[in-house]
């Protein structure tokens, strides 16, 4: 027997577990501290009503004999659902197929499953700061990695450099951690530079629902060229409050190597993969009825609110920062070593944040916060970064 040795080059501990050992010192030195969480990017507001109600229609159809599902015809989700998010697409003025849609249960395991469907000799692009789970999935497969390095001077939006050659580039709009959101223009970049050497570029739109500047697209393929390159990775987690429920779909067009990609999706799903409950799909499609796109915006108008005003505060402090506007997330610049910041955030104003260098060498010096508190611990936590700033 030989393990996957590969693992051993996986950073041993995860960047939250730490914040959380960290807290949890602190908190049995002060056992009174108010502490306020901007850390985790997790959502704190509950299911839309229309949601919730989908979900118990969909208990009770399951406690009859009549209604009862098991097994869902097919890993790729419910024609209901994939109808639904097809739909979602095309009011967003984006035509695709029910059929190039697969429903999962988020778009986490997406991301690090597809690496199952390239040779381990690829080279891969991954932007740092990143989001951790595509440079240790494709660690965990042993592939060479790339970095795309992102800093201020570039906006924490990195832009292909043509002498760099690569097989798979992932990028994440709008992203996590740093809340930059690309352009038309700059994905179009990307989507040209993927094109001229068959690169494919894996997508992440988790916070595309965050999305209201109108030069930023909320799906890669809005942009021409995209359906030749590019696979993209959507959550009803961050959308629809779903972090908990689970639920997420990824979309493969036919035109990507001539539908041979989305078989092999197909295939490696419906061997490792059984499908999302039932009851799971029936609130999915309920977070896109026209009701539920309603009420899930005004859960999303309440962050990004809160983002406003932590970006509003960092702009009148002369702070220079990325994200809060198409995004949960902002990202500040704290100067020096992340982790003495988040230890001076924590002691002096009782606010967690999370380190930058958690999410990459070009992490360092930078700090992020997140608007999923409610807006009164938004608030308070913002007058207090405000007076040890
Ligand atoms: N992609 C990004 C960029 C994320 O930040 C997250 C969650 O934080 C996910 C994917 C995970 O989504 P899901 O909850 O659907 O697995």
């Amino acid at each position: 027997m030989k393990l996957n040795l590969n693992y051993d080059n996986i950073k041993k501990s995860y960047l939250f577990v730490e914040i959380a050992n960290r807290l949890k010192a602190y908190t049995a030195d002060n056992p009174g501290a108010d502490i306020i969480k901007l850390g985790i990017g997790d959502v704190t507001r509950p299911l839309a009503p229309c949601v919730v109600e989908a979900g118990m229609k969909a208990v009770a159809e399951m406690g009859d004999a009549k209604t009862f599902r098991g097994y869902s015809p097919d890993s790729k989700g419910y024609d209901f659902l994939r109808n639904a998010i097809s739909a979602y697409y095309k009011s967003n003025g984006v035509i695709v197929d029910a059929d190039e849609i697969h429903v999962s249960d988020g778009a986490k395991s997406d991301c690090g499953n597809i690496t199952d469907l390239f040779d381990s000799d690829n080279t891969v692009l991954i932007p740092d700061p990143v989001y951790p789970v595509y440079m240790d999935s494709n660690i965990m497969n042993g592939r060479n990695i790339i970095l795309s390095e992102c800093h201020e001077e570039n906006g924490f939006k990195p832009a292909p450099d043509k002498k760099v050659k690569c097989d798979i580039i992932y990028l994440c709009s709008p992203n996590n951690p740093t809340g930059a959101a690309f352009t038309r223009a700059e994905l179009k970049e990307w989507i040209d530079y993927a094109n001229s050497m068959n690169a494919i570029i894996l997508f992440d739109a988790a916070y595309e629902a965050f999305v209201t500047s109108e030069d930023v697209p909320r799906s890669i393929f809005e942009v021409e060229g995209a359906r030749r390159c590019a696979v993209e990775f959507c959550s009803f987690s961050k959308t629809a409050g779903f972090t908990g429920t689970r639920c997420g779909y990824t979309v493969v067009p036919k035109e990507l190597l001539d539908g041979k990609f989305a078989a092999m999706w197909e295939r490696r799903q419906s061997t490792k993969f059984n499908g999302t409950s039932y009851i799971q799909q029936r609130m999915a499609e309920a977070a896109y009825s026209k009701e539920g796109i309603k009420q899930c915006r005004e859960n999303i108008n309440v962050y990004k609110e809160n983002a406003k005003i932590i970006s509003d505060a960092l702009t009148s402090l002369g702070i220079y920062h990325t994200g809060g506007k198409d995004s949960p997330y902002i990202w500040l610049k704290c100067g020096g070593d992340s982790w003495e910041f988040f230890d001076k955030l924590l002691t002096k104003a009782n606010v967690v944040g999370t380190p930058g260098s958690g999410f990459g060498k070009c992490g360092e010096g930078f700090f992020r916060l997140t608007a999923f508190n409610t807006p009164s611990k938004t608030a308070e936590a913002v007058s207090r970064i405000k007076k040890v700033l």
